[in-house]
């Protein structure tokens, strides 16, 4: 069975065998250790010197953790979104009583740098910036970069959604100044969901400080003391501890550059496959993402059918669209556990299966 959603991803055999351990005492030494060489690691590859927080959490967690720690309920927050995950961080920070300005872009249209700082000119007491790095409901990477210099000209906290990108296409936490930089442990890193980790700036510490947004699971004050001690507030997801402990290892050994350099290959793979096979990209190929790849459907694919047909009949599973998008794309996820010969079996499965699911 071949899983190419955008997670969860497949696990290699080593971190499931490693998840078969038994459990221990999550605040005895040897836990300790595994929770220093994690987070240590982690640090690598955020690439940052601040601090990486553990969350027993999915992703959303963590996202509704970055809010819940660096805000106040009143505050004014810039929500940047061109798909279903930035709506949703927009909807996070409205739910705890920010008052959300909402710079939309078509889905699958790519973030303006202009027009963010056209709404940063004109709202001069935002607090924070919210964004996507890479939205997998669309397949596309919004320019961090850009987006982020423009942040920083105007002084605001950047909290980023990189839920689906850290780990597999280059973000470097420090250098881009991103504030809050949050994933989750069921995409890139091939261990199942239950982890979000959560880079924090020596600005979002400061932020933390004045930030009365409620708070208590996800306060990440409690996180940080008791790391000092190799401890979490809360009892940890152990077993996907055990597990990401043998999939950092794996990424650093394969060296950071190497894991970006083979999801770039991988996501071209899958590019000219799918044009080859006459389809087209939802998105425009300069912004097209590393890690998943929509595709559009038109008016001549059955989305549930095709993926019906390649689950049953060729063993690959994939997505459909999201929200407002659901029918118009399908998506597949190249992320983690992946190389080309991957995916070039999954486009094989995709040319036999397209004629079954051709709408009549
Ligand atoms: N943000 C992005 C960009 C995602 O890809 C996802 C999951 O697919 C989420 C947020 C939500 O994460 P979770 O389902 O782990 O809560």
């Amino acid at each position: 069975m071949q899983l190419r959603i955008p997670g969860p991803t497949p696990c290699p055999p080593q971190a499931l065998e490693a998840m078969g351990r038994q459990m221990m005492n999550h605040r005895g030494k040897e836990f300790g250790e595994i929770l220093r060489s994690t987070t240590e690691r982690l640090k690598q590859a955020f690439q940052t010197k601040g601090d990486v927080l553990l969350l027993t959490a999915s992703g959303t967690g963590g996202m509704e953790a970055a809010i819940v720690n660096t805000l106040s309920p009143g505050d004014k927050v810039l929500s940047i979104s061109n798909g279903f995950f930035g709506e949703r961080f927009g909807d996070i920070a409205q739910a705890y009583s920010a008052e959300v300005i909402r710079l939309a872009f078509e889905w699958g249209r790519p973030v303006d740098p202009d027009a963010v700082e056209k709404a940063l000119s004109g709202h001069s007491d935002i607090k924070a910036v919210l964004v996507v790095h890479n939205e997998t409901s669309t397949g596309m990477t919004n320019q961090l970069e850009e987006i982020s210099a423009v942040v920083r000209k105007f002084g605001r906290l950047l909290l980023v959604d990189a839920i689906s990108s850290l780990g597999c296409i280059n973000l470097p936490t420090d250098d881009w100044h991103c504030d809050v930089v949050v994933t989750a442990s069921q995409k890139g890193w091939m261990v199942p969901p239950g982890l979000a980790m959560v880079g924090v700036s020596e600005r979002a510490w400061r932020a933390h400080a004045q930030a009365k947004m409620p708070r208590y699971y996800w306060d990440f004050g409690k996180a940080k003391s008791l790391l000092e001690k190799w401890q979490t507030p809360w009892t940890p997801a152990v077993s996907i501890f055990y597990a990401l402990n043998v999939t950092l290892d794996l990424m650093l050994g394969e060296g950071l550059d190497n894991v970006f350099a083979r999801h770039a290959r991988v996501a071209e793979v899958t590019r000219n496959g799918v044009n080859s096979l006459g389809l087209s990209l939802f998105v425009d190929e300069k912004y097209s993402s590393n890690t998943v790849t929509a595709v559009n459907a038109s008016d001549k694919i059955d989305v549930p059918e095709l993926v019906r047909v390649l689950r049953d009949e060729h063993e690959v599973i994939i997505s459909g669209g999201q929200g407002k998008i659901s029918g118009k794309i399908f998506r597949i996820g190249h992320l983690g556990l992946v190389c080309e010969d991957d995916i070039k079996a999954v486009l094989e499965a995709l040319r036999k299966a397209l004629p079954q699911a051709e709408k009549g």
